[in-house]
């Protein structure tokens, strides 16, 4: 998959203050040929590992706070599920739903590619202002999220979205062969992350699988609850389906 310039850019200003190793550096920047993908199912989450296959590496991921938060220094979106427009419009002190959405939020439509390229996924969601004069122009321009401090912690902390739980996965929902819903997840390349590593074994990843699969599991019922009220849409195309 061709890397857009974005994650490039977001990329070298991250090396900047992070050493990069040049091997994830290529592999996120579109340069790997060799990426195989590695699904393995913890707590009913089907995570997509990516794997280098030249070398025998896997690619996995620790966060780095409060030594990093730089996810919430480049926010690039806050959408929004129901239950955390819920959480969050009390949080902030809103009486009223109505109210909180007409003050705090906006509407943002983006698409997402998965690792290997082969799904594509279109959403519409309500999404937190990053900012208290955030413009819709600005939907997917990396921003400081205005709930961050000066130390690092959020100060919505832990009522934030759920997607501020997830970072750096992105997850959906697939139907299996017998047509049951099943979840997946995988690292979305963004560049703003300086916790992604390589190693010869998963060994060190799966506490913390462990620990996203079931934040992910629930995020994704919350997604549910939320396209099913209207609340927003996610719509995914099979590339290689419809090639095939
Ligand atoms: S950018 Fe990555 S390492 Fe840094 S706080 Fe966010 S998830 Fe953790
Ligand atoms: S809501 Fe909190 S966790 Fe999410 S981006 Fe803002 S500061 Fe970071």
């Amino acid at each position: 998959m061709q890397a857009d310039t974005s994650v490039k850019d977001a990329l070298d200003l991250l090396a900047q203050k992070w050493k990069i190793d040049p091997k994830l550096y290529d592999l996120q920047t579109g340069r790997r040929d060799d990426v195989v993908d590695n699904p393995v199912n913890v707590g009913g989450v089907v995570f997509h590992i990516p794997v280098l296959s030249k070398d025998n590496l896997y690619v996995l991921w620790k966060c780095l706070w409060p030594d990093c938060h730089n996810c919430c220094e480049r926010q690039g979106r806050l959408p929004l599920t129901k239950d955390d427009i819920k959480m969050i419009s009390r949080k902030i002190g809103y009486a009223s739903e109505p109210e909180f959405l007409k003050n705090e939020t906006l509407v943002s439509t983006w698409q997402e590619q998965g690792m290997l390229g082969n799904i594509i996924t279109t959403l519409t969601m309500i999404s937190l202002k990053r900012k208290v004069d955030e413009r819709p122009d600005q939907d997917g321009t990396p921003l400081r999220c205005r709930f961050l401090d000066d130390k690092g912690y959020c100060g919505i902390h832990p009522d934030k979205p759920g997607v501020c739980w997830l970072y750096p996965f992105a997850s959906w929902l697939e139907a299996d062969a017998r047509g049951q819903p099943v979840v997946h997840a995988t690292f979305q390349f963004t560049g703003d992350c300086p916790g992604f590593y390589l190693d010869k074994s998963m060994d060190s990843m799966m506490p913390v699988l462990q620990e996203y699969s079931a934040k992910i599991y629930s995020y994704n019922m919350a997604v549910s609850r939320t396209t099913r009220e209207n609340y927003g849409t996610v719509n995914f195309v099979d590339v290689r389906k419809k090639k095939n």
